[in-house]
């Protein structure tokens, strides 16, 4: 008999969970609450991508003199926005729903639940409860903004990201407070909509973890804006008036604007579904998993940002499969371990910031022997074709091997010239493989050949 698969969670982890499973041959029901494509296409990765293109084209007019045209203006259009992100969104729902039921996924509108270890409870928005049995169980029920007691947010003047796509009015200064992934993604929204920001950084540096070069870079552009970073503060409180608001730091200072906006965070969606009464661990609500995903009950696998692991939809992918590939024991063959190490992933501020493998800064701080080689884009033809020549690549390798272990890269379409050295790295190629490929010209790509020489 077919193994029986049952998915709670339609994002990008239940849905790969669910395509994988069902090519291999199980038969799936995918239990879903809101859309199917999950928070990442509704909340997360598509509306917020889709408002930075928006803005990015504003960018590129504000630009045109330097490309040798008559300045151009542009008006942010919220409605029209909105509209534009809901066709995207809509599009994409149809296209995974499609898929899932192409490939004889069982789809349930409703919110599901563990009612034993090999019972998941489905119930939909009329009521209507379902026992569905399972040989295997896929958690994939993903994560939520994360809202402190001291903010009281109310979808106006005090937004979460899900308050943003577009908010009701464009912020004429927005308080933005946190400065990793998703803070300085949105104050380069915002300010390249023409809103004054604010970033409260609670470091000495935006992007704490990122390698520093790269954060100067942004840090940079930031300034050159117009935008006022507030370093070395911590937000604990927000006074709301009519006009203002007011977030109050640790430090005694204030940051006053006309809205502000958290980013401070994400929280797992593992209550009330049941986890802990069947036995699976829990580490501040992520479920606790092994390499394979696998909770601390056996047939039990937790997938995407309810795993704890690298919060990013296409972790949530492949986590996904490998699930999938694992339990309907794939393990010795084609099935490889996910290293989340060599994971690419990018912020798509501008520049774009793109980085996969080891950094520099990393192996400095653990004495690991590297050669680190650099390109500037202001060296590249296409760089100065498009009148950008910002920010650079950069690439890691080991000096005995020659093998690529990661790099980063700073300038336009960085998140899309990553994949090559993502590639590198995955496949264990050396540097000299990239030196050695003949790349098309003028293409930004050659940088990574200049940089692999
Ligand atoms: C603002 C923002 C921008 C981001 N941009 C990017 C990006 O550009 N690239 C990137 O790789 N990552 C990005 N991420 C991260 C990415 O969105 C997440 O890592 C990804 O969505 C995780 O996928 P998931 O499948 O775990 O969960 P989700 O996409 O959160 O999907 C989980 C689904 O489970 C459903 N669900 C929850 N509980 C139940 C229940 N009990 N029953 C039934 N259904 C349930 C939810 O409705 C939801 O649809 C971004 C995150 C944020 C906050």
């Amino acid at each position: 008999m077919a193994q029986r698969f049952v998915i709670i969670g339609g994002g990008p982890a239940g849905n790969q969970a669910a395509t994988t499973a069902a090519r291999l041959g199980a038969q799936v029901t995918l239990i879903e609450r809101d859309i199917v494509g999950g928070a990442a296409h509704l909340w997360d990765c598509i509306p917020s991508k889709a408002m930075i293109a928006t803005g990015g084209a504003m960018t590129e007019m504000r630009r045109a003199v330097g490309m040798g045209l008559v300045a151009v203006q542009a008006e942010p259009d919220f409605e029209a926005l909105r509209t534009r992100i809901a066709a995207i969104e809509n599009r994409l729902e149809s296209s995974v729903t499609g898929l899932l039921q192409s490939q004889g996924v069982r789809l349930i509108q409703g919110t599901g639940r563990l009612v034993g270890p090999h019972e998941v409870e489905a119930t939909t928005v009329d009521g209507v409860t379902e026992v569905i049995p399972a040989d295997v169980v896929v958690l994939a029920t993903g994560s939520r903004p994360r809202i402190p007691v001291w903010a009281p947010v109310d979808g106006q003047r005090v937004l979460t990201t899900r308050d943003s796509y577009p908010p009701p009015t464009l912020p004429e200064h927005l308080v933005v407070v946190g400065s990793g992934v998703t803070g300085v993604e949105f104050v380069h929204m915002f300010s390249a909509f023409g809103s004054q920001v604010t970033l409260i950084v609670s470091r000495q540096q935006v992007l704490p973890q990122k390698d520093p070069e790269v954060a100067a870079v942004l840090e940079d552009d930031f300034i050159k804006r117009g935008v006022k970073l507030l370093k070395g503060a911590r937000a604990e409180g927000i006074d709301v008036t009519d006009q203002t608001v007011s977030v109050r730091c640790d430090d005694g200072r204030v940051a006053h604007g006309s809205h502000v906006l958290l980013c401070i965070g994400s929280i797992p969606n593992s209550e009330g579904m049941g986890l802990a009464e069947v036995g699976i661990e829990l580490d501040g609500g992520y479920v606790v998993v092994d390499h394979n995903c696998k909770s601390t009950v056996g047939h039990i696998y937790a997938a995407g940002d309810l795993s704890g692991k690298l919060p990013l939809s296409s972790v949530a992918s492949m986590q996904g499969r490998k699930i999938a590939e694992h339990a309907l024991g794939m393990h010795a063959g084609p099935h490889r371990h996910l290293d989340y190490d060599k994971a690419a992933s990018a912020i798509f501020t501008d520049p774009e910031i793109a980085d996969v493998g080891l950094a520099e800064a990393d192996a400095f701080a653990v004495g690991r022997k590297v050669r680190v080689t650099k390109v500037p884009f202001s060296a590249s033809a296409k760089a100065l074709i498009n009148d950008d020549p910002r920010g650079f690549v950069k690439i890691v390798s080991d000096p005995a091997t020659g093998v690529v272990l990661g790099g980063s890269i700073v300038g336009q379409h960085a998140a899309e010239l990553i994949s090559v050295i993502a590639l590198a790295v995955t496949a264990g190629l050396k540097v000299i493989d990239l030196a050695e490929s003949i790349l098309v010209h003028p293409a930004l790509a050659e940088a990574l050949c200049d940089a692999a020489e």
